[in-house]
C-alpha cells in the first residue's frame, strides 16, 4: 500500500475542510474501511490523504413520518433499529444479508452505498480496464458470469450495494454535504451509468460526502428477495426490492428495483405498471417479473442471471403482498 496521510474528522465541518479542493482520487473519505482499505492494498486507488468520517453522525431518528439515518451508522445498528425492523422490511432483509457479522459491525450505511464495483477486472492490478483509463472492458470477451444484463456498457460492472436497492424502492433521498453547503438528491437519480460517468458511479463530487439517508414513510407493504450463491461472505447474484402503496386489496402504485443486474440499481417501471390497480396473485407477480426482465441482454456467460432475477422480482412481490 502506498503511504498516505490520515485525518480523523470528528464532525462534518472538519471532514469537509479535510476533503476540500480534493482532486478525484487524491483525497478520499473512509468510513469503516471495509472496501477502501482493500482497494488501497491492491493499488486500485492510492490516495495521498485519507479522511476518516466514521465518527460523523451515527444517529437514526424519525423525521416527517420517515427515518433519517446518519451515513456513519453501522449496518449492524441499522439491523437492530426498531423502526427499520417494523417499517422497512426490504431494507432489513438487504442489511441482514450483507457479508458477515464482522463486515456488518464495521461497514457503514454510507460506505456500503458508496462501495466500488466488485468486477474482478476492475479489482485486479493486472488489468488496465476501461474504468481505470484503459481501452477495453475485459468482461466482454472474458469471464462475465457475474456481470450486467442491463445497461448497455461500455463497462459491464454491476452495482454492489445491497442497501441502495431498497433505499430507491422506498423513494429515499441522500443528504450530501460539500464545500458549497448541503443538498438532497433523490436516490434514484444518484447513481450513474458508465456512459454518463466511466470513472465513478455517482453524481457525488470528489469533495462531497453523503451525510444522511432520508427515507419517507414506506408504502403499506414492502419486501426484498436476494438470490445468493452462498448464504454469507458474498454479494447477491440478483436481488429485488418492492414497495407497494395499497388501495384496499389492490396495488395503487408500486416501486420495483433490482440489484446486481446493472451498473446502477435498476428500476423496473414495466413491472410497476403491471402491478398498478390490481390485486397481487402469483400469476400477476410472474407477469410483472417477466416485464421487469423483458429488456435484459445476457453476455456470453450470464444468461442464467435473467431467470434468477425474474425469481427475485416475483418472490419480492409475493413477499411484499403478504407483509
Ligand atoms: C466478504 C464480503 C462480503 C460482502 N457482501 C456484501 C453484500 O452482500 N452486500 C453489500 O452491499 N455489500 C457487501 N460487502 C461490502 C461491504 O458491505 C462494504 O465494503 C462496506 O459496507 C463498506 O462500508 P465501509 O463503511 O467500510 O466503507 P469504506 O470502505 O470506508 O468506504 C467505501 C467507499 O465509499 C467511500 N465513502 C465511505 N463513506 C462515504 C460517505 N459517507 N460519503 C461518500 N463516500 C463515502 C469511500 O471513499 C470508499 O470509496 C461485502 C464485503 C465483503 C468483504
Amino acid at each position: 500500500m502506498k503511504a498516505f496521510a490520515y485525518v480523523s474528522a470528528t464532525n462534518e465541518r472538519e471532514a469537509l475542510a479535510a476533503l476540500s479542493k480534493a482532486e478525484r482520487g487524491r483525497v478520499l473519505p473512509m468510513a469503516g474501511g471495509m472496501d477502501l482499505l482493500g482497494l488501497m492494498k491492491d493499488f486500485i486507488v492510492s490516495p495521498e490523504r485519507v479522511v476518516s468520517i466514521r465518527n460523523l453522525d451515527q444517529s437514526m431518528a424519525s423525521a416527517d413520518g420517515g427515518l433519517r439515518i446518519g451515513a456513519a451508522v453501522k449496518i449492524a445498528d441499522l439491523i437492530d433499529n426498531a423502526q427499520v425492523r417494523k417499517l422497512y422490511p426490504a431494507l432489513l432483509t438487504a442489511a441482514e444479508g450483507v457479508g458477515t457479522p464482522q463486515i456488518r459491525n464495521m461497514g457503514t450505511v454510507g460506505g456500503n452505498i458508496m462501495q466500488r464495483p466488485r468486477c474482478w477486472y476492475f479489482r485486479s492490478e493486472e488489468f488496465h480496464c476501461l474504468k481505470k483509463g484503459g481501452s477495453r472492458c475485459f468482461a466482454v470477451e472474458g469471464e462475465n458470469q457475474y456481470h450486467a444484463i442491463f445497461g448497455d456498457g461500455p463497462c459491464h460492472i454491476v452495482h454492489a450495494s445491497s442497501l441502495a436497492v431498497p433505499v430507491i424502492a422506498y423513494g429515499g433521498r441522500f443528504r450530501v454535504a460539500g464545500p458549497n453547503g448541503s443538498r438532497e438528491i433523490d436516490a434514484g437519480q444518484f447513481f450513474q451509468l458508465p456512459n454518463q460517468n466511466l470513472y465513478g458511479e455517482t453524481v457525488l463530487q470528489a469533495d462531497e460526502i453523503i451525510t444522511h439517508v432520508l427515507l419517507p414513510a414506506p408504502g403499506q407493504r414492502s419486501a426484498a428477495y436476494e438470490v445468493r450463491f452462498k448464504q454469507s461472505h458474498d454479494w447477491p447474484l440478483a436481488a429485488a426490492a418492492v414497495n407497494l402503496v395499497m388501495a384496499g386489496a389492490a396495488v395503487k402504485s408500486a416501486r420495483v428495483v433490482m440489484g446486481a443486474v446493472a451498473p446502477i440499481p435498476w428500476r423496473a417501471p414495466a413491472a410497476e405498471r403491471v402491478l398498478a390497480g390490481k390485486a397481487v396473485t402469483e400469476a400477476l407477480a410472474a407477469e410483472a417479473a417477466n416485464a421487469a426482465l423483458a429488456g435484459a441482454r445476457a453476455m456470453s456467460g450470464n444468461s442464467y442471471k435473467i431467470q434468477i432475477a425474474k425469481t427475485a422480482v416475483k418472490r419480492a412481490i409475493l413477499a411484499a403482498a403478504r407483509a
